[in-house]
């Protein structure tokens, strides 16, 4: 199978550059995608799932020089409701100058609608704390009109103030992400609170990113009464930054903070400017990031290993999650999700064809027995030059079918088991049903014989499962013919198989040769009829032993051809092409009608004489079978129990009942039935009981070994104990030497053929063979 890999490198790589050209599509797509997902804002939400899980990662103090002054519930419990007066404000600004704040900003609006001493004590204020205060001026765009109105501080207060811009924009989940370092109000230019006081200046409308990573609760914090009862909180804010804003629920505005829940504005701009205070962030975007994944995802479509690209893929995803923490704490931001989204893209393609591909593979595996099935065999061997061995379990549907669903593969598993026992252990392949296939050297291929004889002895002990015993019948078939397609190899051997099914051998090579063989045989079959009738056509006997009495109790009529050109012709090749075509009727009504008159006669002189004629399967179930053989019986006389007929038992003859049938109605018209060739077919136990014959023929395949074979006699000996039980007479033929007849005798066979006993004769050599075996025993 090493053979195989230069043949399979170029469709490989034509492979890879398919998926490589239709990778590089999906890689353009996704960029396409992924550069509109960012401009459109389609992933800011994982965006922000993903900052938010940083965060908390980077969580940290602030810097604590800036202090929040809320006016909130408390505050409002001791001084009144909002709105508070310009003498409040007064206050709040004269007593945090006095505890020594550093610069006093009011994130609050101021309203002009006040009465002229409130106004005053303001201004005066102010002016005494000496350009330490900031006051707000921003707009605010109607949402519903578009319009945007102005909101600057008088300027009785501007004289002593500084102007500040507190506005910052809100996303549509109402968070506030990023806020200018300086705006236009009407045509002032103002810096922002958090601009303002880190001092980190930037271009009117410039943006930043808010740092949430400053841990919220850690911004010194007191409450407006504090500062107005000037308790001992007010301690905190000397040397500070103070931001005064609202932090009451009715009253100021709240946004959302991302993993933290809703907070004051006046603590979102006082995280605004801690961020600033750390260092001035640098906002790049979500292109630097993508840039990146394009390049990554370049790697690796190009990478030439799976583990490359999986590398490649684990290092780039752990630099777009990981990495930006590190960048961040160095004041780095970007948006990483449309990177992430691509990389996400190009893994899912490869999941996804990993997938496919693992799909494509069941494919090539037998569901039920998990072996490699034929389509894999088809693949992987192509070109091979190894020897194709086809084995069929024909009565697997059966058994399957009678098993449970669970068992199944048990048997599956055990077939599998005993092939590879007998194979060396070679790959095996598993098709539908029974079949089973696998390749063997092709320098064994000329002692493939003895190795699917040994196979099939393996078979003849029954499977077990769940403590069933069940009988098996396998054939095999060989493709000994390499340098064809693996698909005509594997129906060649297939055909091998069928072929020695129907003949019952146990098994069979495709011969190439035999193309040509057929047209012979075509030929000559053509002569078949004219040869019946000339007499080319002949009947030859060859005598029966009765080991028991010891004496000839019948014979076996046996065809043969004498060609006037070619010879002797193969009675088994001139059989098998006769029932090919048709013409195997004929042929048998001639050998039956010979055959009976000659046993007619040696029945009239010289007492019972037994005549066994051979019946082609095919027949069996035929119209014609029965009046041709009553027509014989009643034109010579033969008392119908002097006729054997012997069948071979086939796959399809042992499962159909209407050939069943056939056998009952040939047995009540009186005959006798053998069941020839015994042990080489398909005959199970079951089938044993149901057949009606009267006889069993152990083939010359065991006979032949008896000597030699202990595992050949062990069968011999219990098939006859089984035949007799079942009240059976049992026939052996083929038998060469003394020795397997003596050895036969001990085992209780009852009748014997062969060389030995005397070989096929024509008629006249029988009548000799006859009168001198009658002298002979009469002399003894
Ligand atoms: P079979 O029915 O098994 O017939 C016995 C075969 O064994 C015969 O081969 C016979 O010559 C051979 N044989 C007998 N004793 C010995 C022995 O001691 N050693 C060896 N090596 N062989 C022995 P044959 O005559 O070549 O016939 C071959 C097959 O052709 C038969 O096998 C039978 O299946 C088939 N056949 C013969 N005549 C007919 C016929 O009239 N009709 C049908 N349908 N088939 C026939
Ligand atoms: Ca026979
Ligand atoms: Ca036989």
């Amino acid at each position: 199978m090493r053979k195989k890999l230069p043949i399979m490198l170029p469709k490989l790589s034509r492979l890879r550059g398919w998926r490589h050209l239709q990778t590089r599509i999906l890689m353009i797509w996704t960029l396409v995608a992924v550069l509109f997902f960012g401009v459109a804002g389609a992933v800011d939400p994982l965006e922000d799932l993903s900052r938010t899980i940083r965060n908390k990662i980077r969580d940290h103090e602030a810097s604590g020089q800036v202090v929040v002054v809320g006016i909130d519930t408390l505050a409002m419990q001791d001084r009144g409701n909002w709105p508070w007066t310009y003498g409040d404000y007064a206050e709040l600004v004269r007593k945090l100058d006095k505890a020594g704040a550093r610069r006093i900003v009011f994130d609050i609006k101021t309203s002009n609608n006040a009465t002229a001493e409130d106004r005053q004590l303001l201004a005066d204020a102010l002016k005494q704390a000496d350009d330490k205060v900031y006051l707000t001026a921003n707009f605010v765009a109607d949402s519903s009109t578009g319009r945007t109105v102005t909101q600057i501080p008088p300027a009785e207060f501007r004289q002593h103030a500084r102007l500040v811009n507190s506005n910052f924009w809100i996303n549509g989940y109402n968070a506030v992400q990023t806020t200018p370092y300086a705006l236009k109000v009407g045509d002032l230019a103002l810096p922002s609170i958090a601009a303002e006081l880190s001092g980190e200046t930037g271009k009117v409308g410039e943006d930043f990113p808010i740092d949430y990573s400053v841990n919220l609760y850690s911004i010194p914090y007191i409450s407006a009464a504090d500062v107005l009862r000037q308790s001992r909180e007010l301690d905190r804010v000397k040397g500070k930054d103070v931001i005064i804003g609202l932090n009451e629920p009715s009253i100021g505005q709240r946004h959302s903070i991302l993993g933290h829940g809703l907070a004051a504005s006046t603590f979102i701009v006082a995280v605004g400017t801690e961020t600033l205070i750390e260092g001035r962030p640098i906002q790049l975007g979500w292109l630097p990031p993508l840039l990146f994944a394009f390049l990554l995802c370049a790697i690796i479509v190009y990478a030439p290993r799976r583990a490359y690209r999986v590398a490649a893929f684990a290092l780039g995803m752990l630099l777009l999650l990981a990495g930006p923490i590190a960048l961040e704490t160095m004041r780095i931001f970007m948006n990483y999700m449309p990177a992430i989204f691509m990389l996400g893209c190009l893994a899912c393609h490869y999941a996804w064809s990993r997938h496919r591909q693992s799909f494509q593979d069941k494919g090539m595996f037998n569901e039920i027995s998990g072996l490699p099935n034929l389509n894999a065999l088809r693949q992987e061997a192509q070109d091979c030059r190894e020897g194709l061995i086809a084995a069929r379990i024909h009565n697997y549907a059966e058994v399957a079918t009678a098993l449970p669903a669970a068992r199944e593969k048990d048997l599956a598993d055990q077939i599998s088991m005993r092939l590879s026992l007998g194979n060396g252990a070679r790959k095996i392949y598993h098709g539908d049903e029974g079949i089973f296939m696998w390749l063997v050297p092709e320098e064994t291929i000329a002692t493939v014989g003895d190795q699917l004889s040994a196979l099939h002895a393996i078979f003849r002990s029954p499977a077990n499962i769940d403590g069933r015993n069940i009988d098996l019948s396998i054939t095999f078939g060989v493709d000994a013919d390499p340098g064809r397609s693996m698909q005509s190899r594997m129906s060649s051997a297939l055909l091998a198989m069928h072929e020695a099914a129907n003949a019952g051998e146990k098994w069979r090579v495709y011969d190439p040769s035999r193309l040509e063989a057929t047209e012979w045989k075509v030929s000559l079959l053509g002569e078949l009829d004219a040869a019946i009738d000339s007499g080319e056509v002949w009947v030859a006997f060859q005598p029966k032993l009765d080991l028991i009495k010891d004496e000839v109790c019948g014979a076996e009529a046996l065809v043969r051809w004498t060609h006037p050109e070619k010879g002797a012709i193969n009675p088994e090749e001139f059989i098998l092409a006769a029932e090919k075509h048709d013409r195997i009727e004929k042929l048998t009504e001639h050998v039956l009608n010979t055959a009976v008159e000659a046993a007619a006669r040696i029945n009239r002189e010289s007492g019972p004489f037994d005549i066994a004629v051979n019946l082609s399967p095919r027949l069996v179930g035929t119209d014609g079978l029965r009046p041709m053989v009553a027509s014989a019986l009643k034109r010579f006389g033969l008392p119908p129990e002097r006729l054997i007929l012997e069948i071979t038992e086939t796959a399809a003859m042992s499962s159909a009942t209407e050939a069943m049938d056939e056998l009952h109605a040939l047995r009540a018209m009186g005959l006798q039935l053998s069941i020839d060739d015994y042990g080489t077919g398909f005959s199970t136990l079951d089938y044993l009981k149901r057949c009606p014959s009267s006889e069993i023929k152990i083939d010359r395949s065991f006979i032949r070994v008896l000597g030699t074979s202990r595992s050949d006699r062990i069968m011999v000996n219990s098939t006859i104990e089984l035949a007799h039980s079942l009240g059976e007479v049992v026939v052996a033929e083929g038998i060469e030497d003394s020795e397997t007849l003596q050895l036969l005798k001990q085992m209780g066979c009852d009748k014997a053929q062969g060389f030995l006993i005397g070989r096929p004769m024509p008629i006249e050599a029988l009548h000799d063979f006859l009168a001198r075996f009658e002298s002979s025993s009469a002399a003894a």
